[in-house]
């Protein structure tokens, strides 16, 4: 919605409308009697052992049955022997997208894409029943983190919601009925940051929901200026990305509360959610995970997606990687295991026009077709390289569309260089990673 000429045209008081019209209706869909019923169902897992085992035995096992008589992908398969399953990759999905379709076809399908860390985008189309039990989980964070009705957010990810054209003014929107202060992380920069403080705190925000990259800007300029969040808190969301230790603290020590930080992934295979005592819980309610042994204590998330059942997706290998903890209970109370650290997620940055960081790159061939890999390599300020792997289905028009997509997050005078290569650039641990910046950055 955000790149539509209809909403970048409009004055200010129509985009608030248009945010707030659009979660509306977003919050209907998803905000029923379906998600608040499942929603009691699965905090009910999270203080018994028992319970928490048998919804899961359960639920693995329906999904196993799903896809074996509904899916020609699983046909073949035993569905009282998870281990007779192969491990699935998004290759193999890709070779064979159909086939992972249900013969039951949903009323109502939402088709999402993700390009995922290794920027190689994935259609997976999702039913309702997926999506309504989604938002039950999202809501059962924001209640971990403290979220009571009526509270008032900051919103601080990756939306367009202040086009590129508007440097000065107000950087944030509103969504009225979400009680959501939308700020821009677009035009986050050394001279915009203290404005964004300001109006959380005269917005009287209670918890803000962030990109942990944008988040921890704000946490270094608080310290650079030696100063605190001036107002009180009770926690902040990340999510997305990874956050390391030394960032949670800053953050912490910035802004005076705990950070709950959630590692989810599109295709729906795994949750990873912070607790109130800083505890990562793997939530076994949410996806059957086995954590696939790599080295030493590094295990890699192997997920079955248990809400799905259009799309099943069994065995799937996330790539991200997970440290064991040693520590058998929480002191929360939850039966969920513990997971001292998660791998994986690291998202690079690169400059826009305006020398300022920009993340969450993936997003600009999320709209493309014909790729299946791809790399923004940035060498110098006002150009960037897109190296990509293609196939038959990728033209013209394809470049047209992401060029028009990094053009709207980097800047209209931003230098677009396409590079078609056959593999793409690996880090150390073999990992591709999304973007490659070769200036020494000015923040
Ligand atoms: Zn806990």
């Amino acid at each position: 919605m955000f790149q539509k000429i209809i909403y970048k045209n409009s004055p200010i008081l129509i985009q608030n409308l248009l945010i707030s019209t659009r979660a509306i209706i977003r919050l209907r869909l998803r905000d029923n009697t379906e998600s608040k019923c499942f929603l009691k169902r699965i905090e009910n897992n999270e203080y018994n052992k028992n319970t928490l085992d048998s919804y899961v035995e359960s639920e693995l096992n329906s999904v196993l049955i799903n896809a074996v008589e509904n899916t020609t992908f699983y046909e073949e398969y035993d569905a009282s022997d998870l281990e007779s399953f192969p491990r699935l990759t998004k290759e193999s999905i890709k070779a064979d997208p159909s086939g992972l379709r249900s013969k039951n076809k949903p009323k109502v399908i939402v088709n999402g894409s993700t390009s995922g860390t290794t920027g190689s985008p994935l259609m997976i189309p999702q039913s309702l029943e997926s999506v309504v039990k989604e938002f039950a989980f999202v809501k059962r964070l924001l209640e971990w983190a403290g979220y009571k009705k009526g509270d008032k957010r900051a919103w601080l990810r990756g939306d367009l919601i202040v086009p590129l054209e508007q440097k000065t003014g107000a950087l944030w929107r509103y969504s009225f009925f979400e009680k959501m202060l939308m700020l821009s992380t677009f035009h986050l920069s050394t001279e915009t940051m203290q404005q964004y403080i300001d109006k959380m705190v005269s917005y009287k925000v209670d918890i803000i929901q962030a990109y942990p990259s944008s988040i921890v800007l704000l946490a270094k300029f608080l310290k650079e200026n030696n100063d605190y969040y001036p107002s009180r808190l009770k926690s902040i969301i990340t999510s997305s990305e990874q956050l390391t230790k030394d960032d949670r603290a800053l953050i912490e020590e910035r802004f005076k509360c705990k950070v709950f930080d959630w590692y989810g992934l599109f295709e729906r295979v795994a949750a990873i959610s912070n607790c109130e005592h800083g505890r990562y819980h793997l939530l076994t309610d949410y996806s059957y995970v086995e954590l696939e042994h790599v080295s030493d204590e590094v295990y890699e998330i192997v997920g079955t997606n248990f809400n799905n059942k259009y799309y099943p997706l069994i065995r799937y290998k996330t790539g991200d990687q997970v440290v064991l903890s040693d520590e058998k209970e929480c002191p929360c109370g939850r039966v969920y295991p513990i997971v001292k650290e998660i791998k994986g997620r690291q998202v690079q940055h690169v400059y826009n026009t305006n020398k300022d960081k920009v993340f969450a790159l993936d997003q600009c061939v999320k709209e493309a077709k014909g790729i299946i890999g791809s790399q923004f390599e940035q060498f110098k300020y006002g150009e960037i390289t897109i190296h990509l792997i293609i196939n038959d289905e990728f033209n013209e028009k394809q470049k047209t569309i992401i060029e028009k997509a990094v053009k709207s997050r980097l800047g209209l005078e931003m230098l677009v260089v396409f590079n078609f290569v056959k593999e793409l650039k690996k880090t150390k641990s073999g990992k591709s990673i999304q973007a490659i910046c070769h200036i020494k950055g000015t923040q």
